[in-house]
């Protein structure tokens, strides 16, 4: 592996950039896939978020785009992204290391007027950075002319699966030139992205960071044992975030979007810095959230997957579980949000007897067994876990070691009330054979049931304002 950026082949304006922004070493997908791409070779990476992949396709990209030149209306590179947060962050990264660089870059996704986009598309962009349903209606308008494409970037393909953007996808790829270079994406290789990627790539190098379906050795895993019910569960909580070593900040996720605010009101009552992220809040209220949390001035942060999957928060150090996720690869995601780019990380995961089966498929997935983090003693490991009775429901402070004397432990009148009613259904996840087409937008339909986080949900971006530098055309003047 390459030890600094100066023998991967970057140009001296994208390593200039490099160094400003501060990195030193690549990540092991930057040193394996830049040398491919810029022998214009199609790559299959697999890799999570948090391993540094934003750079390794946009590093390369920037300096193949130093030789020629936009014209009107056909972007020379496309960027598909699931979510307008991540083509956001995606947007972020061109600007940084593009800061040597005079290209310019439009963005197709929702809160985006598509009349400023049109003038910047008009001019000539090197740079297309869209939403799949976003860019076909551009597409299908006749705003946008394909054939220029070189470069086409597949983000996060998994997450298209999830949200039923592959017809999408697959129809881009047929107005695609045949011979541009495809660079492709994904956290895990699931059976239909495999088709994906024999149908659309051509000789592809595969490249892998992690072990498929692995968690980042960085992370340390506990799990811990609780009872079903939601104050005890909450009570469990916070003892453990108050006896977290160097715990810096945290998300918490939650699987029901109604439970995030449940227990950021609770929380927060009993005297946590901590704000909510989830799907019915709207764009500028999670827009500022998520702000307060990357500058520090929010420790916690209770979010549900879809609110929290794939945006970049740099050196989370804990993620919570409050909830076994449901389906097995959010948990791979979820506490992928620590541990991030070598960083130490821990995540507890509070499971509950119920949990067993979800328990059961995410120890299957990871192919190890999680430590039980011992609050009495009984069991050693995730899989003794899952075979016990109901677990005893308080910390052990309120047991064997004497009360907590902290005030704010103690259990507030009105916390009763918070409990959500018994028979809630978790909000499961699309079945991914069975989706139907997605509305033009990166939200599936709103009433299609594959996601019910979005169920009720205000789109991110289409009322509120638009953060500064989405609505800024070039990448650098
Ligand atoms: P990503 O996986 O693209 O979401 O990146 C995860 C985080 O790693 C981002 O905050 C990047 O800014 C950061 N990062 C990317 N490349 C490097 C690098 N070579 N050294 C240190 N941090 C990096």
């Amino acid at each position: 592996m390459s030890e600094d950026f100066s023998g991967l082949g970057l140009s001296a304006k994208v390593t200039d950039a490099v160094a400003a922004a501060g990195y030193t070493k690549p990540t092991e997908i930057q040193a394996q896939a830049i040398p491919h791409v810029l022998q214009k070779q199609d790559i299959i990476g697999i890799a999570q978020t948090g391993t540094g992949k934003t750079a390794s396709f946009v590093l390369p990209m920037l300096t193949l785009l130093e030789s020629g030149r936009a014209r009107a209306r056909m972007p020379r590179t496309l960027i598909l992204e699931p979510t307008r947060e991540l083509a956001a962050q995606v947007a972020e990264n061109f600007e940084k290391y593009g800061k040597n660089h005079r290209l310019t870059m439009a963005l197709l996704i929702g809160g985006v007027s598509f009349d400023d986009q049109n003038k910047v598309l008009d001019r000539g962009a090197d740079v297309l950075i869209a939403t799949p349903g976003r860019m076909l209606d551009q597409f299908e308008r006749g705003r946008i002319l394909l054939s220029g494409v070189d470069i086409l970037v597949i983000d996060e393909a998994d997450r298209m699966l999830d949200m039923g953007f592959i017809p999408d996808i697959e129809r881009i790829c047929g107005l695609l030139p045949p011979r541009r270079q495809t660079l492709f994406f994904s956290a895990t290789m699931p059976p239909e992205i495999e088709r994906l990627t024999k149908r659309f790539l051509r000789d592809p190098v595969r490249l892998e960071v992690a072990r498929k379906n692995s968690t980042a050795e960085t992370i340390d895993q506990k799990l811990v044992k609780v009872s079903s019910k939601p104050e005890d569960k909450r009570a469990v909580l916070r003892q453990l975030i108050r006896g977290a070593d160097s715990l810096t900040n945290a998300i918490i996720f939650c699987n029901r979007k109604r439970d995030v605010a449940t227990l950021a009101r609770s929380l927060q009552r009993h005297g946590f810095s901590v704000g909510a992220l989830h799907g019915d809040m709207d764009q500028k209220s999670r827009m500022e959230t998520l702000d307060a949390f990357k500058t520090n001035k929010l420790t916690l942060l209770v979010a549900s997957d879809v609110a929290a999957r794939g945006l970049d928060i740099p050196a989370v150090s804990h993620v919570f579980n409050f909830d076994v996720p449901t389906h097995a690869e959010d948990y791979i995601h979820r506490i992928g949000r620590t541990g991030r780019a070598g960083r130490a990380g821990t995540s507890l995961t509070l499971a509950a007897p119920a949990d067993g089966k979800y328990l059961d498929a995410i120890l299957k997935l990871i192919q190890k067994d999680i430590p039980l983090l011992k609050v009495d003693g009984e069991a050693s490991s995730a899989t003794e876990a899952v075979a016990d009775d109901e677990p005893r429901s308080e910390p052990r402070s309120r047991r064997g070691r004497g009360r907590d004397k902290r005030s704010d432990d103690a259990k507030p009148a009105r916390e009763p009330t918070e409990a959500r009613p018994p028979r809630e259904k978790p909000e499961a996840k699309p079945q991914r054979e069975k989706s139907p087409r997605p509305q033009r937008d990166e939200r599936p339909a709103s009433k299609s049931g594959r996601d019910p986080e979005y169920a009720s949900d205000t789109p991110f971006g289409s009322d509120g304002p638009v953060p500064a530098f989405l609505l800024r055309s070039s990448v650098a003047r």
